[in-house]
């Protein structure tokens, strides 16, 4: 087998009683809420008990993810609809949304459109395996010139006296050069700067989300 793909399976009891398959879906959520990375969960729940019938639902407390567990056999409407209009578009909590292919669909155009957050991910996974990547000079042009496109600062929000794009996640061995952030000259100093009392106006974590939803954007553009 290619080692780039895995077999795997819930270790979790309570979890492997009812799966569809192994359960990985479910335990990524689960642990991805216990730990925080996620404030809740969009799936779907079986109405009145009918595998036949399914509503859209916001979990947050993990152990609940359980009644979600399976697959209905239904196509559910509505799953981007309910979280542009019921879950404020994504924009003040960090969802994950589980969907077949045509929902998943819905909520990019909708990214597309400015109508829904692009905090949503819907294509890159943070698995441990996923590398840094750096581009080559022409590819990295492209990136840097569809960053400056967007005119202003994405790190203040205000001016337009940009630096070159900055790198949202950097470091020793982890730089990767499709998180790119339109960035002005004071801000580019202010989250280099090691001096405590010069804030940059975003951290570094809420910089690198805005770095791979630039990288969304541009992927869907070309
Ligand atoms: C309608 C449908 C058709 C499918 N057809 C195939 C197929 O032909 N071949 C194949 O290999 N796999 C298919 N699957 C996927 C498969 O059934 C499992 O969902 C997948 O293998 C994940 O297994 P798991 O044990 O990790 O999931 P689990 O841990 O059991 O989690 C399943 C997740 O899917 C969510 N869910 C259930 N029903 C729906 C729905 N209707 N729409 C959106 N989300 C839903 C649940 O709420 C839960 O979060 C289909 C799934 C659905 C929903
Ligand atoms: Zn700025
Ligand atoms: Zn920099």
């Amino acid at each position: 087998m290619s080692n780039t793909m895995f077999i795997a399976r819930a270790l979790d009891a309570s979890v492997l009683e009812r799966v569809e398959s192994g359960g990985v879906v479910t335990s990524i959520l689960k642990c991805a809420l216990e730990t925080g990375h996620i404030d809740g969960v969009v799936t779907i729940k079986a109405k009145n008990n009918d595998r036949f019938s399914g509503i859209p639902v916001l979990i947050t407390n993990p152990d609940e993810l359980l009644d979600t567990i399976g697959s209905l056999h239904c196509s559910v409407p509505n799953i981007a609809r309910f979280v542009k209009e019921y879950l404020d578009g994504g924009v003040s909590k960090k969802l994950a949304v589980v969907g077949k292919p045509c929902d998943i669909r819905a909520i990019i155009e909708l990214q597309k459109r400015k109508q829904m957050s692009y905090r949503i991910p819907h294509k890159r996974c943070n698995l441990k395996n996923d590398k840094p990547v750096r581009f080559g000079k022409a590819e990295y042009k492209k990136r840097q010139e569809f960053i400056l496109a967007k005119e202003v600062c994405q790190v203040c929000n205000e001016s337009y006296d940009l630096d070159y794009p900055h790198h949202g996640l950097y470091g020793l061995g982890v730089k990767d050069d499709r998180t790119l952030v339109n960035i002005c000259v004071t801000c580019h100093r202010l989250v280099h700067s090691t001096e405590g009392c010069y804030k940059s106006p975003k951290s570094r974590k809420e910089i690198e989300v805005i770095g791979w939803a630039n990288n969304d954007e541009y992927e869907e553009s070309v």
